[in-house]
This record gives structure tokens, C-alpha cells and sequence, in this order.
């Protein structure tokens, strides 16, 4: 499945900021998805919380940000959201146009609780 190894991969990345900044505990781990990342939400958050168990992550939340996907047209430089997997723009019917988001799953910020009570944030 490859969403298991999205997600090991995510937490062994959060792992090592954990450690990076001498932390105790994860709190939250925000990723944004978009609809051509080619993984399904309900197999990341299955697989979240198999993995989530034996890492260093332990007890920290998930969410997932749903983005849209977006693109660029390349005749009229206008920018736009894509609906419907319909890929041409919407000013000009044009299909030279190039996806600037929603193609990938990424991590956007974690949450790190320290002993002395401050956060970190990255
Ligand atoms: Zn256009």
C-alpha cells in the first residue's frame, strides 16, 4: 500500500524534528493532500494510526488539509481552481495550462511540545 510508506516516511520526518528540537511529544502533524496526490484519505489516516503507535509520534494528532487543484493557463497567465478534473482554462478554454497545487502530500507544520512549556513550531 502506498500510503504506508507515505506515512512512514512523513513520521520518521517528524520523528527527527522531535528529537532536532529536544522535544517530548508531538501534538499535531499537519499535511495538506490535494486530489492528484495519488493517495486515498481514509488509507493515510488507517495508515496513521498503525504506524503512529511504534514511533516517536506517539499520541499526536493528524489532519489532513483537503487543497484544490490548481492551475495556471499559459496563454492568459490567469490563475484558477480545477473542477471536475476538467483540465482547460477558465477564462479561455485553452488547454496549455500547467497544475501549480494540489498534485502532492506534504507536510505543512508540527506541533512539538517541549518539557520547559513553550511550543515549537516549524
Ligand atoms: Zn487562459
Amino acid at each position: 500500500m502506498h500510503e504506508m510508506s507515505l506515512v512512514r516516511s512523513l513520521l520518521r520526518q517528524v520523528s527527527e524534528l522531535l528529537l532536532e528540537h529536544n522535544g517530548d511529544a508531538v501534538k499535531t502533524i499537519h499535511v495538506e493532500m490535494g486530489p492528484l496526490a495519488g493517495v486515498e484519505r481514509v488509507l493515510v489516516e488507517l495508515a496513521f494510526e498503525q504506524l503512529i503507535e511504534d514511533s516517536l509520534c506517539r499520541g499526536a494528532q493528524l489532519v489532513i488539509d483537503e487543497v484544490p487543484l490548481s492551475a495556471i493557463c499559459l496563454e492568459c497567465d490567469v490563475e484558477f481552481d480545477i473542477k471536475l478534473f476538467r483540465f482547460v482554462c477558465r477564462d479561455c478554454e485553452s488547454q496549455r495550462i500547467r497544475v501549480t497545487g494540489g498534485d502532492e502530500f506534504r507536510l505543512i507544520d508540527v506541533d512539538i511540545e517541549v518539557t520547559s512549556g513553550c511550543e515549537v513550531r516549524t
